[in-house]
């Protein structure tokens, strides 16, 4: 494990194209669940089917890999698979093709993960082990800590594997070095939530469920610090508002599977 320098004034530097980076979402299962659980306010007896998102940056050195979507091995039956039938009784997970029967990821130099709830970290065990993970050390201290497991319903079963490389970040980080993808802090959703820019495309994750979310922060009415997930929020909408297009969580009008930006 190591621990990667900040850069925070350059992450946070001005957006700008990043020309030569491109940017395509795979959809990589998948979860069905009451419309009042992802949104403040919403019907808990309405159904919302969920897409869960993964994304694939490639320059021309790099392909970085955002989230590894649901693990495989659960779909059937995760209640069972994680021990967890409280939380499966109200989650439904489905999956077409896993996210290593989308991308070859023997060709991935890094993973970045926004978070370790199950729908981002479930595919974990797909990726070669000698793949850097660059993830918040809030939340994988979180990820490794007995009450916040417990608070943010983090299933260790996903990230229990063998020894892999895990670079730990404080805070905003030039991921590259060279101004291209940005790591942005947005904690709240878990305490170590990032989302990730690549020019004027900002990937919030969790932030919010629904792109709406932004604004009306009705957030899911589960989240480790909702005051924080507020301003996260208040952040991401601030980039958005100066231009950048910014897509969130799990919103099923704009979460769908394509090339965001061409290379
Ligand atoms: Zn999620």
């Amino acid at each position: 494990m190591r621990t990667e320098g900040m850069h925070g004034d350059h992450a946070a530097a001005a957006m700008q194209p990043s020309r030569g980076v491109g940017v395509e979402l795979l959809r990589v299962g998948w979860f069905t669940a009451p419309a009042g659980l992802l949104r403040a306010g919403a019907a808990m007896d309405e159904m919302i089917r969920f897409p869960v998102p993964a994304y694939l940056i490639e320059t021309e050195t790099e392909r970085i890999l955002v989230d590894t979507g649901l693990n495989p091995a659960a779909i059937a039956d995760p209640g069972a698979y994680y021990g967890r039938p409280d939380i499966f009784a109200l989650f439904g997970l489905e999956q077409e093709l896993s996210v290593a029967e989308q991308v070859d990821v023997d060709t991935i130099t890094r993973l970045v993960l926004t978070h370790m709830h199950w729908d981002h970290v479930g595919g974990l065990g797909l990726i070669p082990a000698t793949v850097p993970v660059y993830v918040q050390r809030a939340e994988w201290d979180a990820a490794h800590e007995q009450t916040a497991i417990a608070r943010n319903s983090f299933l260790q079963r996903d990230y229990a594997g063998g020894p892999r490389e895990v670079v730990l970040l404080d805070g905003d980080c030039d991921l590259l070095g060279d101004g291209s993808v940005a790591l942005i802090s947005t904690p709240g959703h878990t305490p170590g939530h990032q989302s990730v820019r690549v020019g004027d495309l900002i990937i919030g994750a969790d932030v919010a469920t629904f792109a709406a979310g932004l604004d009306d922060h009705r957030f899911p009415l589960f989240a480790d610090d909702h005051a924080a997930q507020l301003r996260s929020a208040e952040r991401l909408a601030a980039m958005r508002d100066r231009g950048a297009h910014v897509l969130v969580g799990h919103d099923p009008e704009i979460i769908r599977p394509g090339i965001l930006q061409p290379r």
